[in-house]
């Protein structure tokens, strides 16, 4: 059987690479991969206002809140060329908080952020890891107490990704320490430029920005609360499985793997023959091609799923894993082929492709635990997915 996209959906793909084409002047991309470590600021906030504008982050949202109505498949897609044109895709705001907003916000939150999170105006940093409370998420002990109208926060976060940049931060709090862990949890707005609100920078292996984010007495009106006081781990949960499914799309590995495979093309060695005419370079391009279209498949059933009404928990989880693991894999078998010149930092001399293989490589690592560690996903992909028994600790 051979799968692929419906004619439309393929127009689709061709009408948002032109796009991109278009969009990406020399000068905007280069404003752009001045500031892409940083993770936020005004050239990214510029290029997904005119996503906005030109009303692509809409794609899979409803009609109602101003939306395409496209299903998931449409949306993976345009995931999917927005990572490989790498531009910004704000996949929090848009993708994962926008949709749990909808379920549960209150009309007033729904009439005053929607609208912005979709014209590319508003965006959140998510609040939830602290240093004790990572995979045991429900252990986080930041506390929000009511007083009088106002929630009084103190505590802090780490790893609150995009925080520096954001206008609000996602924020899970404990607010009520008596209940079992899970039962006492809320989600509140909090805003950056609350008083008693800081953030410090962290930079990872790939040199990306992340923070730590502190909470000091910060007042923020009652209404601020999402959902129900003390039901948060709904929103919470509902707001990752969300983020899981956009996580490991094919795009950026298929790029890097079409760069490489014409520059072995066309190098030729001492002897006259090009590079790729040698088996083990034939043999790694070929893995890495076979690895990706198996992402390739696993990504659309997750989106075909979605578009049935029947998302997978456990799907979206095994296209994170197996995503995630074959990113590493996929890159080290290209650094392979380009061997010392690959792995030279972006604008170093002989750097080769923009320093863009070596730096997916040095990045690929943080998401086999972003978005939540591989040992997890693997467990969900057992209990919920093979209905295997769960261990006994
Ligand atoms: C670059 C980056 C960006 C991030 N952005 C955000 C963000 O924006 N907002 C946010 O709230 N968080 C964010 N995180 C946090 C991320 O979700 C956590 O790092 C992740 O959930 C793991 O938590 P931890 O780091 O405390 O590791 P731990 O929970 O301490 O886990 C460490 C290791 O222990 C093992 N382990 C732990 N628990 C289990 C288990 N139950 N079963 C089997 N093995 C286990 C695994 O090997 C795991 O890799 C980010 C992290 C990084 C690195």
């Amino acid at each position: 059987m051979y799968l692929d996209f419906t004619a439309a959906q393929k127009e689709l793909r061709q009408e948002i690479r032109d796009y991109y084409r278009t969009l990406f002047t020399p000068e905007l991309q280069r404003a752009y991969d001045a500031e892409r470590l940083q993770m936020g600021g005004p050239v990214f906030r510029q290029i997904v206002a005119q996503l906005g504008a030109d009303r692509w982050l809409g794609l899979g949202w409803p009609e109602e809140y101003g939306g395409r109505n496209m299903t998931a498949l449409e949306q993976f897609i345009f995931w999917d060329e927005t990572w490989r044109a790498r531009a910004p895709l704000p996949v929090i705001s848009v993708n994962t908080i926008g949709p749990t907003i909808m379920q549960f916000g209150s009309a007033a939150q729904k009439e005053e952020l929607l609208p912005k999170i979709l014209r590319g105006e508003l965006f959140f940093g998510v609040g939830y890891t602290e240093p004790e409370a990572g995979t045991d998420l429900a252990s986080l002990t930041t506390r929000a107490e009511l007083d009088g109208d106002h929630w009084v926060i103190n505590g802090s976060k780490i790893f609150t990704t995009h925080a520096h940049d954001a206008d609000y931060i996602w924020l899970a709090a404990r607010t009520d320490p008596e209940r079992a862990k899970h039962k006492g949890i809320s989600m509140f707005l909090v805003p950056t430029d609350a008083e008693g609100f800081s953030c410090t920078p962290i930079y990872t292996v790939g040199y990306e920005r992340t923070n730590a984010t502190y909470y000091d007495n910060v007042c923020i009106p009652k209404e601020n609360l999402v959902g129900e006081l003390n039901g948060g781990w709904r929103l919470l949960t509902s707001q990752l499985n969300h983020e899981r499914i956009a996580l490991a799309t094919p795009g950026p590995a298929d790029r890097v793997l079409h760069e490489v495979w014409s520059w072995a093309a066309t190098l030729r060695g001492p002897d006259g023959r090009a590079m790729i005419e040698q088996r083990w370079v034939q043999h790694n391009l070929a893995r890495a091609r076979a690895g990706l279209e198996a992402l390739k498949v696993l990504n659309w059933r997750s989106a075909w799923s979605l578009t049935n009404g029947t998302p997978r928990m456990e799907e979206a989880s095994a296209v994170k894993v197996f995503g995630s693991e074959f990113f590493v894999e996929c890159y080290r078998l290209l650094l392979e082929i380009a061997g010392r010149s690959g792995t030279e930092l972006t604008g170093e001399p002989g750097c080769l492709f923009g320093g863009l293989l070596e730096h997916a490589y040095r990045s690929a690592t943080t998401l086999t635990f972003g978005g939540g560690v591989n040992e997890v996903q693997r467990d969900i992909i057992a209990t919920v997915g093979l209905s295997l028994p769960r261990s006994r600790r």
